[in-house]
């Protein structure tokens, strides 16, 4: 049977320092998603939308913001949950939109889809991913929403 999921993350932006990931791909060393972990929204609401479309609850069920999970690596959440759901899912598309302000992310787009597409085993070009600028709407925040079509097998 197909299910479908919906993942939306937000997280304020530090533009003074740290490192800024996205689909698990450093982005800029300038900047930074503040966040309890290492502030992935285009990861954390990948998760979501993967946990949406089984109906398994949120990130945040599955993350607590515990000690464990003070800045901790998101590809290990993303690899952590397909672990777990990916025997009984086969996963047939994931379309995403990542808004950021001042960052072009178009040249990242490529090597993002590609790590996603190794951690979750599935082919590059099923995945999408559409960076926009926010036209100043989301200055100071870093946002990204998620759709995952997949087929629960069983
Ligand atoms: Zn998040």
């Amino acid at each position: 049977m197909n299910k479908i999921g919906l993942g939306y993350d937000i997280h304020p932006v530090d533009s003074s320092k740290g490192n800024l990931y996205l689909g698990g791909i450093l982005i800029s060393e300038k900047i930074s998603s503040i966040g309890h972990s290492d502030g992935d929204v285009l990861i954390h609401a990948l998760i979501d939308s993967i946990l949406g479309a089984v109906n398994e609850g949120n990130i945040g069920i599955w993350f607590p913001e515990n000690f464990y999970n003070r800045n901790r690596d998101s590809k290990e959440m993303l690899h952590e949950i397909f672990a777990k759901i990916g025997k009984c899912v086969k996963i047939i598309n994931i379309d995403s939109v990542i808004i950021l302000e001042n960052i072009r992310l178009n040249p990242y787009i490529k090597n993002i889809k590609e790590n996603i597409s190794e951690i979750l085993n599935l082919e590059v070009t099923k995945i999408s991913c559409k960076p926009k600028s926010g036209n100043g709407f989301y200055k100071g925040y870093i946002m990204a929403q998620v759709i995952t079509l997949l087929e629960e097998e069983g």
